[in-house]
């Protein structure tokens, strides 16, 4: 008689040392759907696996198989998750008016507006089609866009293209040195 068989005959114990709960768990990764991403926040590119269920992302992880990071994220990338469901994420348009100490929450029309205009003034008054030298150079360097790494290629293409290219704008600059 073996260990397992004495165990059972004599003591009455399950010798199977996994207790159901156990054996029953599994991945939390289990029954989702996976996609392939880039991390939003900074120029090194590395690939992460954005795992989601009934619609809801519940979990990002980095990609084995990119030659990049190879399964691994730097603590701000492993972060993103909370760029998602982060219920201190901001959601919301906050202005500060000229001089003001304090923030304000405008509706997103009103900004949108506000900006548009405020665009409009500066580089209607700025535009310059040549340079001192007679050059060509249809720009303003009046205006300055900042845009943030959470920002993707296509956005940042998009930026670049409207900004510089329609608007004359020169100083338009990524966190993530598009
Ligand atoms: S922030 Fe970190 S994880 Fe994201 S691309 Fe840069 S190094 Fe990679």
């Amino acid at each position: 008689m073996g260990i397992r068989g004495f165990v059972q005959k004599y003591v009455g114990m399950n010798p199977n040392p996994i207790t159901r709960k156990t054996h029953e768990a599994h991945s939390r990764t289990r029954g989702t759907s996976v996609d392939i991403s880039i991390c939003p926040y900074c120029a090194v590119g590395c690939s992460q696996l954005i795992y989601s269920k009934a619609g809801r992302i519940i979990d990002i992880e980095g990609n084995y198989e990119s030659p990049i990071n190879g399964g691994t994220l730097c603590p701000k990338g492993a972060a993103t998750y909370g760029l998602v469901h982060s219920p201190y994420r901001i959601t919301t348009v906050k202005y500060r008016a000229p001089y003001s100490d304090h923030w304000e929450e405008r509706p997103l029309d009103w900004c949108m507006e506000r900006i548009a205009q405020l665009v409009k003034r500066t580089r209607d008054a700025s535009f310059e089609e040549k340079d001192e030298n007679g050059l060509t150079v249809n720009r303003t360097l009046a205006i300055g866009h900042f845009g943030g790494a959470t920002l993707d290629n296509e956005e940042n293409y998009l930026i670049k293209k409207m900004w510089s290219g329609g608007l004359g704008i020169v100083a338009v600059e990524n966190q993530a040195r598009i």
